[in-house]
């Protein structure tokens, strides 16, 4: 005879994963909503939650402002189910560090299993980020292909203290466990950048080039704030 198993066992499902997807939106692109899109639907995640950065600590200032890269994350998002955007990180007074947003999120979802979506050319620094060995307590990685960059460079003996003992193949993990791996995730192709878009914008490309590098809705808010001229 089987005994029934005890409240608060391994069998107690847990809630459901919330994923983070961190960067600087300068602007939004086609890129980042088709692979947030992709491993939505592969992952079988409720939702993706945008977050943009304030003061990005790897980067030069972006070119537009919080509120108007917030704006066209919104607009971005706005008809995409499943998608929305978190402006934490624009609210918070100190320096955008990802461990500090990851801090934050366990605290409020002491439960729930939190997942970090990070294109593979971001995760290749990882090492260079803030308190960077302890992000991993707090979540895990998502490791996302991007044309251009090596996705086995993820597992290189450079960053073999980063994935040993936490890289999986095994996605059930991710929801399972609340923090620690790393899972890297195929999604179709997207040869788009921001930097490309910013240079078009610059050089003064015509509307019908932006077509399938970012919503329309993204590019009328570009165009009517004059954003990326200078
Ligand atoms: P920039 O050209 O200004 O560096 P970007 O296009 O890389 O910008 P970010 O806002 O810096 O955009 O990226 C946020 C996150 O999205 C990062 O983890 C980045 O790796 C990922 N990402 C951006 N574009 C793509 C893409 N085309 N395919 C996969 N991941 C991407």
């Amino acid at each position: 005879m089987t005994s029934p198993a005890p409240a608060n066992s391994e069998t107690t499902p847990r809630p459901p994963p919330i994923t983070l997807f961190g960067g600087t939106f300068d602007p939004v692109h086609f890129g980042h909503l088709r692979v947030a899109q992709d491993t939505a639907a592969a992952l079988k995640l409720p939702e993706i939650r945008f977050v943009p950065s304030q003061s990005p600590v790897h980067r030069g200032r972006p070119g537009a402002s919080a509120d108007a890269r917030l704006a066209m994350l919104k607009l971005a998002v706005a008809d995409l189910p499943g998608l929305a955007v978190d402006d934490c990180e624009l609210s918070r007074e100190s320096a955008s560090y990802t461990i500090t947003t990851l801090e934050a999120f366990r605290a409020k979802y002491p439960a729930a299993p939190l997942i970090w979506l990070i294109g593979v050319d971001a995760f290749l620094k990882i090492q260079s980020w803030h308190r960077a060995s302890e992000l991993f307590d707090f979540a895990h990685f998502v490791v996302l292909n991007r044309p251009g960059f090596a996705t086995a460079n993820v597992f290189s003996a450079a960053l073999a203290p980063v994935w040993q003992g936490r890289a999986t193949a095994d996605a059930r993990l991710l929801l399972n466990e609340l923090s620690g791996r790393i899972y890297l995730q195929t999604v179709a192709p997207q040869a788009v950048s921001a930097t490309e878009i910013r240079n078009m914008l610059r050089s003064g490309a015509a509307d019908g080039a932006f077509a399938s590098l970012l919503p329309n809705a993204v590019l009328s808010y570009i165009r009517a704030h004059r954003i990326y001229l200078d």
